[in-house]
């Protein structure tokens, strides 16, 4: 067996990481182990640990290897959905324990924190991560862990990974960063300092649209055996096959983020140009409020980009009327998607809070593909004609 080195280049750890031939053929792809269980050749001895598939399987292993170097972290930890993951996380702590969540994330992150997680007495403060002392005065005590995303969804938000990570070390807690709109591909949150990093591999890291799943990156190998026993207890592992096809969208993670970042770039100018539109923001733009602090601690800027085109009527329309975006939730995939926040991914966010982020019905988020880049600009144009 040859050793890969964990120091090559981002494309080439893609390609080899955490994969071996297979010691039982020689197959150069990783096999689906699709299987329950697994023979012991004496009671309670089984061949490396590999005793249910619930605890251990080694398509999903390739997968944790592959992504763990991704994101330059000791540990991969895969799941059945980022939600799945994100849960994980929270169910290492107790009934008073205090999580602090931006404000911003994902529609079923705040379902999860506020509707589930809070009747066990887990307690959540929503805060605009952005602002550092709007952080510091929401800790106490009691506080474990603080989970940001960056840029959020659909806002865009960018809150500062390093100075987080700073505050979060001197209060004793955790910091987890969602890095699904980024991909490690444009952003590597543990090496600013982050403890965890979480993806719905739903979407760039598979990449094809075909898949549920979830992955948490870590170092702390005392919490990455506490998550794996809590993912052992609760059951939220993913199917061989999902794995498997998660492994296959990895390798060409780098190939198809460059193409992602250009179409991205390359939209949300165009739009910018429009004046039937309120406000583009991508935090590759000059405009963006934040665009300084993305490039510090971006590598690129990915394929999301939100506009607002000021009233329902024409956000509907708009997005009823492109033929290539697919109008659909989801992210992340080869294939371009449009969808209105408000009324889809971000419905089960309180209206409140949502009319006080800007995630007004007005507001369309648009999922750019890897197509060729002149068939995007000729939709939107279609649609906004
Ligand atoms: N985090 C972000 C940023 C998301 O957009 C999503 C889903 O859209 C999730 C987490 C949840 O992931 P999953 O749908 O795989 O459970």
């Amino acid at each position: 067996m040859k050793k890969i080195n964990p120091n090559l280049r981002f494309g080439t750890l893609s390609i080899h990481a955490g994969q071996q031939p297979d010691p039982s053929t020689g197959a150069i792809i990783t096999p689906v182990y699709q299987t329950s269980t697994f023979v012991q050749p004496g009671v309670a001895d089984p061949v490396d640990g590999y005793d249910y598939a619930r605890v251990k399987n080694p398509t999903c292993e390739a997968l944790e290897g592959n992504f763990a170097a991704l994101e330059r972290a000791k540990h991969g930890i895969v799941f059945s959905s980022g939600l799945a993951a994100i849960e994980a996380v929270v169910k290492c702590f107790s009934a008073g324990d205090h999580i602090i969540c931006e404000e911003n994330t994902y529609g079923g992150v705040t379902r999860l924190f506020t509707q589930v997680l809070s009747n066990l007495g887990l307690e959540f403060s929503f805060v605009d991560t952005r602002d550092l002392n709007k952080i510091e005065e929401a800790i106490r005590p009691q506080t474990r862990l603080v989970h940001v995303e960056t840029p959020t969804n659909p806002m865009m938000r960018i809150c500062d990974l390093k100075s987080i990570a700073q505050m979060t070390k001197t209060a004793g807690c955790l910091l987890m960063v969602d890095n699904t709109f980024a991909s490690p591909f444009n952003q590597q949150p543990l090496t600013l300092g982050a403890d965890l990093t979480v993806h719905s591999s739903t979407k760039y890291l598979n990449g094809h649209s075909d898949i549920i799943g979830g992955i948490l990156a870590l170092n702390d190998s005392e919490l990455a055996d506490q998550i794996r026993f809590v993912r052992k207890s609760t059951g939220g592992v993913p199917g061989p096959m999902d794995a498997w096809l998660c492994l296959r969208g990895t390798k060409t993670l780098h190939v198809r983020m460059e193409r992602h970042n250009q179409n991205g770039l390359a939209i949300a100018r165009h739009l910018e140009n429009n004046r039937a539109i309120e406000h583009v923001i991508y935090p590759g733009l000059e405009s963006h409020p934040q665009y300084e602090l993305a490039k510090k601690q971006m590598n690129g800027f990915s394929g999301m980009v939100s506009l607002d085109l000021g009233n329902p009527q024409a956000a509907k329309k708009f997005a009823e009327s492109t033929q290539l975006f697919q109008l659909a939730e989801s992210l992340g995939g080869v294939e371009s998607l449009i969808s209105v926040p408000a009324l889809q991914t971000h419905a089960s966010v309180p209206p409140a809070l949502r009319e006080k982020m800007g995630v007004t019905e007005g507001l369309v988020r648009l999922s750019v593909g890897i197509e060729d880049i002149d068939d995007l600009l000729e939709d939107i144009e279609q649609a906004l004609g």
